[in-house]
């Protein structure tokens, strides 16, 4: 993927303060060159030289994020990210649309919870059934809007280590990986599972559960 977004860039950018809930945010709203989607970025604070910055590049979940769903841990993970980014004091959140399902869109996606629901399958299983992708996210667009931003290096909100290799190779910097570990539950410990066993995803708090 590297070299992929060379010489792309942002095609159209607003930015307005945004107080929220959760705290006062720069909104960066921009419309990506490469997948045509608008995005979102909130800063909080003084991101000073841009280095070693704390970053959250989240993708977006409708149900999880808006709806409060509980099926995924997404809702409570962009709530902690924006928690952790104004406890800190300076940081950015980047909110990647386009990206339900690992890329598959929302339609997709909830076609694959029927089949989590009905077959037991996994969030990955339920996708390749369905003859789709497991993961199709661009993460271009955060590393183009962070450059544009100024930030050089970030420590990655993540438990993916592939999210990680993904924004490396878009040319930022990871000096780090933060844990971003919800509470286990009785709704969300299959999907948990799969992120962990099929996915990857470092979460030391479900192997104490659940080994
Ligand atoms: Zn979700």
């Amino acid at each position: 993927m590297q070299g992929q977004d060379t010489g792309a860039r942002l095609v159209d950018v607003a930015e307005s303060e945004l107080v929220t809930r959760r705290g006062r945010f720069r909104a960066v709203a921009f419309r990506d060159e490469v997948d045509g989607h608008e995005h979102l970025a909130l800063v909080h604070g003084d991101l000073g030289p841009g280095t070693d910055v704390l970053v959250r590049v989240h993708s977006e979940c409708l149900t999880g994020d808006v709806f409060g769903a509980v099926r995924c841990e997404c809702g409570a993970q962009l709530a902690s990210s924006l928690d952790a980014v104004v406890t800190e004091g300076a940081g950015v959140l980047v909110y990647l649309r386009g990206h339900e399902g690992r890329g598959i869109g929302l339609v997709a996606k909830v076609r694959t919870h029927v089949l989590q629901d009905d077959q037991g399958l996994d969030t990955v299983d339920s996708a390749t059934a369905l003859g789709l992708p497991v993961d199709v996210r661009d993460f271009g667009p955060a590393a183009r809007v962070l450059r544009h931003l100024g930030v050089s290096s970030v420590r990655l909100l993540t438990n993916s280590a592939a999210k990680v290799d993904a924004l490396t190779a878009h040319g930022v910097a990871v000096t780090a990986r933060v844990p971003l570990l919800e509470p286990v539950d009785e709704h969300n410990v299959r999907y948990l599972t799969a992120k962990r066993d099929r996915l990857g995803h470092d979460l030391p708090h479900l192997d104490r559960v659940l080994p």
